[in-house]
C-alpha cells in the first residue's frame, strides 16, 4: 500500500511506529497510509530548521522572492497532476482542486513582492543627529496546522508568507489528505528553498500538542474547527507563542426582495453545494427577506438543486463529488435528521444517494431544508456538507440580526440592487468578511482573510500585510551619529513627547 512519510530536511522517509488511513472518498476503503509522527520526528524537523534558518534569514529579500517566483512556475507546470492528487484524497472535483491550488498561488504571487512589503519605516532627524527606523525580522521557526478541506491553499497561505520573510516553517497538515502538502514541500525544494525551511510532519493530536509545547517554535497558525482552534490558541499562548487560530463557520446569504433571483440561485448552487459544502466560506444558510421573496426563491431553487450533477472527483461534468470520509458522511446525515426532528421542512433529501459503479463512495445528494429557525441546533452548528437551510426573515433588521448574533462570524453575503441597503448591511453586520452580490467573499491575496467571533481566535488575519505582521517581529532602532567636532554640540538630547 502507498505510504506517505514526513518531509524533513529535504527528504522523506524515516521509521514510523503509528500510521493513519487515507481513505478513497470516490470508492470507499483505504487507499494509502500516512505516518503519524512523535516527539522524535518533530525534534528532527526542529533541528533541521534551526540549522537552516539563520542563513535563509540572511539571504537578501530579492533572492528569497526569486524562490517564490520559481515555485509559482513549478506549481503551474504541475497543476494538473497536483489537482488530480488533491481530488483523489479530498473528493472535490478537479476544477475545485485547481481553484484550491490557484488561491494558494495568489499568496505566493504576493510574496514575490516581498522586498517591497518588508521595507521598514524611517524618520530622519528625530533629534539632533538622531534617526529612528524599524526593521521587520523573522521569528525563527513557525508552524502551521491545517484542515482537510483546502490541502494546498491553506498551507500556502501560511507557508509562503512564513518562509519568504525568512522563517523556517513546519507544516502539520490534515491526516485525511496529506499527499499534496508533501508535493508542495518537494516543489519548494526544487525551486531553491534550502532544505529544512519548509518541512512537513504528519500526525494527529499528539503531534499538534508537541508543536504547541515545543520551546523552539515561536509562532503557530491554525485553521480548522472552532473547538480545536480555541484549544490550540489557549495552549499555544500559554506556552508563550504567537498564535492565530481560524475556526468553523455558518455563513448566511441575505436575499432582499429586489435581488436578481436567477443570479442568486445560480450563486447559491455553487456556494452551498460546490465542493460538497466542505468550504469554510460556503453559504449553507439563505435568508430571504419577506414571505414573497421566500416563496419566489424556493420555487426557483428546487429545480436548480434537483439539476445538480454529482459524480466522482475526476468526472469533468460533475458539479461536486463525495465528502471526505464515511464518518463525515454519517455526521452530515445525522444533522439532516436532527433538522427534521427539530421541525424544519425537508424539501429535498440527499440521504441515500448512490452513484452507479461507486456505491461505496461517500456521496450525499444536495439537501434543502426550509422553515429553519434560530433556536434549532441544526442552525446553530456547522454541518459542513451539501445542505442548504432557508431561514425566513420578516424584514431587513431581522435578517441583519441572524448572522450578527450567530456564534460564527466568518463570511456573509447580501444580494440586493439597493446600494443603501448593501452599505448599511456591510457597516453593521457582526461578521469578518462581507460579500455584496458576491456569494463567497474570500478577499484577494493583497488584502487579508479572517473571521470574527468563534471563527477566529487571536488578533491577526491570514496573508496580506496581516500575514507579514504575524510572521515577523518589528525591531525599532534609534541611532545617533554625532559630528565628532568637539565643539560641545554633541550633548545627547533625548527627543521628548513635547
Ligand atoms: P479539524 O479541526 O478536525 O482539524 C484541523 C487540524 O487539527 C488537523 O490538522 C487535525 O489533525 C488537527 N486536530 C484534529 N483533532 C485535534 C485535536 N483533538 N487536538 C489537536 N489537533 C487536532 O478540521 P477539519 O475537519 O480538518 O476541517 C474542517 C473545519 O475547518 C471546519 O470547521 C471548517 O469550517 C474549518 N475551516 C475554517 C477555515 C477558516 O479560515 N476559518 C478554513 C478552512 C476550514
Amino acid at each position: 500500500m502507498r505510504q506517505i512519510d514526513h518531509f524533513i530536511a529535504g527528504d522523506t522517509g524515516g521509521v514510523a511506529s503509528r500510521f493513519g488511513d487515507v481513505m478513497d472518498p470516490n470508492n470507499g476503503g483505504v487507499q494509502a497510509r500516512v505516518a503519524l509522527g512523535d516527539a522524535a520526528v518533530l525534534e528532527r524537523a526542529v533541528q533541521a530548521a534551526l540549522a537552516a534558518q539563520p542563513a535563509w534569514a540572511m539571504t537578501n529579500p530579492q533572492r528569497r522572492a526569486r524562490v517564490m517566483f520559481e515555485f509559482k512556475r513549478l506549481v503551474e507546470a504541475n497543476m494538473q497532476q497536483l489537482a488530480e492528487l488533491l481530488s483523489s484524497e479530498h473528493g472535490k472535483v478537479i476544477a475545485d482542486s485547481k481553484g484550491d491550488i490557484q488561491r494558494g498561488l495568489e499568496v505566493v504571487e504576493f510574496c514575490c513582492g516581498l522586498p517591497h512589503v518588508m521595507k521598514g519605516d524611517y524618520s530622519g532627524g528625530a533629534g539632533p543627529g538622531i534617526d529612528v527606523y524599524s526593521l521587520r525580522q523573522p521569528l525563527g521557526i513557525g508552524a502551521g496546522i491545517t484542515p482537510f478541506n483546502f490541502p494546498a491553499m491553506i498551507p500556502l497561505w501560511m507557508g509562503a508568507v512564513a518562509t519568504s520573510v525568512g522563517n523556517a516553517f513546519i507544516l502539520k497538515p490534515s491526516e485525511r489528505d496529506p499527499s499534496v502538502p508533501n508535493r508542495i514541500a518537494e516543489l519548494f525544494l526544487e525551486a531553491g528553498l534550502p532544505a529544512g525551511i519548509f518541512q512537513v510532519v504528519h500526525g494527529d493530536k499528539e503531534m499538534v500538542d508537541l508543536i504547541l509545547d515545543h520551546p523552539a517554535i515561536s509562532a503557530v497558525s491554525f485553521v480548522g474547527s472552532s473547538d480545536i482552534a480555541q484549544y490550540v490558541y489557549s495552549r499555544g499562548v500559554a506556552a508563550g507563542k504567537r498564535v492565530q487560530a481560524m475556526g468553523g463557520a455558518k455563513n448566511h446569504g441575505i436575499v432582499m426582495p429586489d435581488a436578481d433571483l436567477d443570479q442568486v440561485v445560480n450563486d447559491l448552487c455553487g456556494a452551498a453545494f460546490g465542493s460538497a459544502g466542505e468550504r469554510c466560506m460556503a453559504l449553507p444558510v439563505v435568508v430571504p427577506v419577506g414571505e414573497d421573496t421566500a416563496e419566489r426563491l424556493r420555487a426557483k431553487l428546487i429545480p436548480a438543486i434537483e439539476a445538480l450533477k454529482i459524480g466522482i472527483s475526476s468526472d469533468p461534468d460533475a458539479q461536486y463529488g463525495p465528502v471526505v470520509t464515511a464518518m463525515h458522511k454519517a455526521n452530515i446525515e445525522r444533522w439532516i435528521q436532527t433538522a427534521v426532528d427539530e421541525g424544519s421542512e425537508l424539501v429535498i433529501d440527499g440521504r441515500g444517494f448512490s452513484l452507479q459503479g461507486h456505491e461505496q463512495g461517500y456521496f450525499i445528494g444536495p439537501t434543502l431544508l426550509d422553515r429553519v429557525t434560530p433556536g434549532m441546533t441544526s442552525y446553530q452548528n456547522e454541518i459542513f456538507g451539501p445542505v442548504l437551510q432557508i431561514v425566513r426573515a420578516k424584514n431587513f433588521e431581522e435578517a441583519l440580526a441572524l448572522p450578527s448574533k450567530h456564534q460564527y462570524g466568518n463570511g456573509v453575503a447580501i444580494f440586493t440592487r439597493n446600494g443603501h441597503a448593501a452599505r448599511e448591511f456591510a457597516a453593521r453586520v457582526n461578521v469578518g468578511m462581507v460579500g455584496i452580490n458576491v456569494p463567497i467573499p474570500v478577499p484577494v491575496a493583497y488584502h487579508s482573510f479572517g473571521g470574527w467571533k468563534r471563527s477566529g481566535f487571536g488578533d491577526s488575519d491570514q496573508y496580506g500585510m496581516d500575514g507579514i505582521g504575524f510572521w515577523t517581529k518589528k525591531k525599532k532602532i534609534t541611532a545617533r551619529w554625532p559630528d565628532g567636532g568637539g565643539d560641545g554640540n554633541n550633548a545627547f538630547v533625548i527627543p521628548t513627547m513635547g
